[in-house]
């Protein structure tokens, strides 16, 4: 095996215990080769260093921060990152902040983190980028001569074609990915949408292999579906407690969403399900308590800010319709609650809301599967157009805009038969087992070891 890892994410774990899965597979598949991973410095300066700061924390490999301006931070994050690519991504271009200087920002950071990168980088290191944040900066690597591999994982959907044309730097969106070696997506249907996109362009070419050739590089676009460290969510699932984590009413339900305040998210048409079935909830039916844990995010973009005060009235408004004296229909936490206390909530709860009106992948689905008991689990309700309904078949797929049918999905789901319940969970088991983290990291990084170093067909050399 030759060459380092350089992996490139806009976080960047700074101390303690790696948390999540994502993070603990980067931080072994990097121990394990060797290298290099950058994020961001957390904290914006006015005088931003031209040059990679060290950080500790890395066993056996490095760690190191790029600044940013808090005016960078503002333009380049908030306003290019999360207020363009984000709702182009997930459709939602009547979103888009389409500010010339958000452009401007992003293209410069991009152009900066290159040339730090160029300035450590060897021929037969490895550069795996992650995410939406960092989309120009094979382009400028390739610019500064980098002949490296360079792969793309992109967390988030691949934009369709029609929300494509609302991005005023669409032309350069098409430079910007054939200008990585991979382009790594969630599913099969980015990995359809992106194809669409090269091919109705007039400089794209589809080749039977699978691979995209765009002017005069030719690259490789794949589906690798991410997944989570089952074994290590299971066992945090299953830790003995000392007290419930909920007390609820005997008999009483328990239905779990959990998301980050996000409008991608769907929480408002989730309640609005959730209320449907509480109002045609016949007398002898159940009891159920949807508790929504919704930590606050990019609570500085526009977009975000309305959705706290529809939760709010929506949970009011639901609560004083339905509630009983000893019954709350609906609890919502607006605050981030740790991984401990959420997986064995999770075990302990009968159904799951995973109803997002577009998700890359959505994690929360298989964390929820490898928390439930296997003898008796809960029922996962997914929204088709979360990424992991590609897989998870076996859950309750609904439409998440439809009230009513999310309403008598979740009638099904409270009342489905044990036998039924473990089927669908065994079959949910092997999709977690399946897309293990660990194995997707490895899978990523053996593709792009195995890709030619530098296919650019014209104007560049396989020479390093
Ligand atoms: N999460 C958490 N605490 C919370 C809410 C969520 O730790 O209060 C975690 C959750 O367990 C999952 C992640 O945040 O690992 C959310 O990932 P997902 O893919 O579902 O959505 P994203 O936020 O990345 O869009």
């Amino acid at each position: 095996m030759s060459g380092r890892l350089i992996v490139l994410s806009n976080r960047i774990p700074n101390d303690g215990p790696p948390a999540g899965g994502l993070v603990v597979a980067l931080d072994e598949l990097l121990t394990g080769r060797g290298g290099l991973w950058i994020g961001a410095n957390d904290t914006p300066t006015d005088t931003p260093s031209h040059s990679l700061t060290p950080i500790p924390g890395g066993s056996g490999y490095d760690k190191a921060v790029f600044d940013i301006t808090p005016a960078e931070y503002d333009d380049y994050y908030l306003g290019y990152a999360n207020a363009v690519l984000w709702p182009l991504c997930h459709r939602r271009t009547d979103l888009l902040s389409l500010e010339r200087r958000f452009a401007a920002a992003y293209a410069a950071v991009n152009a900066r983190v290159a040339r730090m990168i160029a300035a450590v980088v060897q021929p037969d290191d490895l550069i795996w980028v992650h995410d939406y944040h960092f989309l120009p900066v094979a382009a400028e690597l390739r610019g500064l001569g980098v002949k490296a591999r360079i792969g793309l994982f992109l967390h988030i959907p691949f934009p369709t074609l029609p929300d494509l044309a609302a991005l005023p730097e669409r032309s350069d969106f098409y430079t910007w990915l054939s200008s990585f070696d991979v382009v790594g997506l969630q599913t099969e249907a980015d990995v359809a949408r992106c194809f669409e996109a090269f091919r109705s362009h007039p400089a794209g070419e589809l080749w039977f292999d699978g691979r995209v050739k765009f002017a005069s590089r030719v690259f490789a676009v794949r589906s690798f579906p991410i997944g989570i460290d089952g074994p290590g969510f299971a066992a945090l699932a299953s830790r003995p407690l000392d007290t419930d984590p909920l007390p609820l009413a005997t008999g009483t339900r328990l239905v779990l969403g959990v998301d980050r305040l996000d409008y991608s998210k769907g929480i408002p048409h989730r309640m609005r399900g959730f209320g449907t079935w509480l109002g045609n909830r016949a007398e002898t039916s159940p009891r159920a308590t949807l508790l929504q844990i919704t930590p606050p995010s990019r609570s500085a973009v526009a977009a975000y800010q309305t959705i706290t005060g529809e939760l709010e009235a929506l949970t009011g408004h639901l609560n004083g319709k339905h509630g009983e004296i000893d019954w709350t229909p609906i609890r919502l936490i607006e605050r981030n609650i740790a991984r401990e206390t959420l997986a064995p909530l999770y075990r302990r709860a009968d159904l799951a809301l995973v109803t997002p009106l577009a998700d890359g992948m959505n994690l929360v689905a298989k964390e929820f599967v490898a928390a439930q008991e296997e003898a008796d689990p809960g029922v996962l309700i997914l929204s088709r157009s979360a990424g992991a309904a590609e897989q998870m078949t076996d859950a309750l797929i609904v439409n998440p805009y439809d009230a009513d049918e999310v309403a008598e999905t979740i009638e099904r789901g409270l009342t489905m038969p044990l036998a039924e319940r473990q089927e669908r969970h065994r079959g949910l088991m092997r999709v977690v087992r399946d897309t293990d983290v660990f194995d997707w990291g490895a899978r990523y990084i053996d593709v792009l070891s195995r890709t030619e170093r530098q296919m650019g067909l014209r104007s560049e050399t396989r020479s390093a």
